[in-house]
């Protein structure tokens, strides 16, 4: 599916002013700082920036899986709906069922004591009228959908029967069994060998088409956002820094952070490469410096950058930049 013949429609997904607050030792820490983003019927988003950076609690957020003392603001707008103030009941509903969640530890969303049928059958009862035979053949399905040999074989066995990279396509399915609009997707295919990695991202692109499903992909390999991803936006310490198509932002980076995770991917090339190219360390969220958070690692910064915190503004059509100076980076070429 396009995601150009799409952008007349309404964004399936709307976050702005997305705010999560942590009360720690060391104070109050802001995890995620007014993040605004929309995702549109069908489209693959990918949430990009080092570890730490707030990719995961912006997913926990919006979902709202951040438990007191925890602190979540702003507006989740889902279907004309505010999640962030949808009653319990509601939200039960969305969650796991119009919205899917895929973790990067399968072991973690499965249940150990239960046979995998079961888990799937659980989701297919809570989101489907299906009955007990039609669910057990949806299970099977499901399975095979997501490349399990043997389905119907497998169906009552339990997790640890099962290696990592078929656990992972087993909480895979148990996920898809609600048949989700939005599958929210944290590092799902990191802990995975390549190989099997390529084929669970073709697996999620190919449910995309099927289901016209959305997608938010966090992850920290831009060799996946360059495979998978339609557009993309770029974290630093809690904030949305950059956003923009893949194409565009890949071309031609406006934020030297963007600039500075592009220069460790090879030109043209879709080669999985981690984010370790940059000086320096993302500051302590309890230590974040005064004005751009990125100015003590940034060849650009000048005074204002020391004083004055850049806004997320736009610059182009369907670009957004967070940076005094995004102009001069982008003159200043595509990293070598
Ligand atoms: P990412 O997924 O980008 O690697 P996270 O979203 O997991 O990063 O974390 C962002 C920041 O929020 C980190 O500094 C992390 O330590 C902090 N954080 C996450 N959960 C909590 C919590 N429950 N209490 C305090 N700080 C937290
Ligand atoms: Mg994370």
């Amino acid at each position: 599916m396009s995601a150009l013949a799409k952008t007349h429609l309404e964004p399936a997904l709307s976050v702005s002013n997305l705010t999560t607050v942590f009360q720690t030792a060391a104070g109050a820490v802001t995890a995620v700082d007014s993040v605004s983003f929309d995702v549109m019927p069908g489209q693959v988003l990918g949430l990009v920036g080092e570890s730490g950076s707030g990719k995961s609690v912006t997913l926990r957020s919006l979902m709202r899986l951040v438990h007191a003392p925890g602190k979540v603001s702003g507006r989740v707008l889902w279907q004309g709906r505010d999640l962030l103030s949808l009653s319990p009941g509601a939200l039960r509903k969305v969650r796991g069922g119009e919205i899917a969640m895929i973790f990067q530890e399968p072991t973690t969303a499965l249940n150990p004591v239960l046979p995998v049928r079961i888990q799937i059958e659980e989701n297919l009862r809570a989101h489907t009228a299906l009955n007990g035979r039609e669910r057990r053949a949806r299970a099977i399905e499901l399975l095979e959908l997501v490349g399990i040999p043997a389905a119907e074989r497998r169906l009552d066995d339990y997790p640890h029967q099962f290696s990592g990279g078929m656990k992972q396509r087993v909480m895979i399915a148990i996920a898809l069994a609600s048949d989700p609009k939005l599958l929210l997707a944290d590092e799902p295919t990191t802990a995975l060998d390549v190989t099997i990695q390529d084929q669970i991202l073709k697996l999620i692109l190919d449910l995309r088409d099927e289901f016209a499903m959305s997608v938010v992909f966090v992850t920290h390999d831009l060799g996946v956002v360059a495979g998978t991803c339609d557009r993309m936006a770029v974290m630093y310490a809690g904030r949305i820094v950059e956003t923009g198509s893949v194409r565009q932002v890949f071309a031609e980076p406006h934020h030297p952070y963007t600039r500075g995770l592009l220069g460790s991917v090879p030109r043209g090339g879709a080669e999985r490469t981690m984010l370790t190219s940059i000086d320096g360390t993302p500051p302590s969220l309890s230590a974040i410096p005064p004005g751009c958070a990125f100015n003590p690692r940034c060849d650009f910064a000048t005074e204002r950058c020391r004083a004055e915190r850049p806004a997320l503004e736009p610059f182009a059509a369907g670009r957004t930049v967070a940076c005094f100076h995004h102009a001069r980076v982008a003159a200043t070429g595509a990293p070598a």
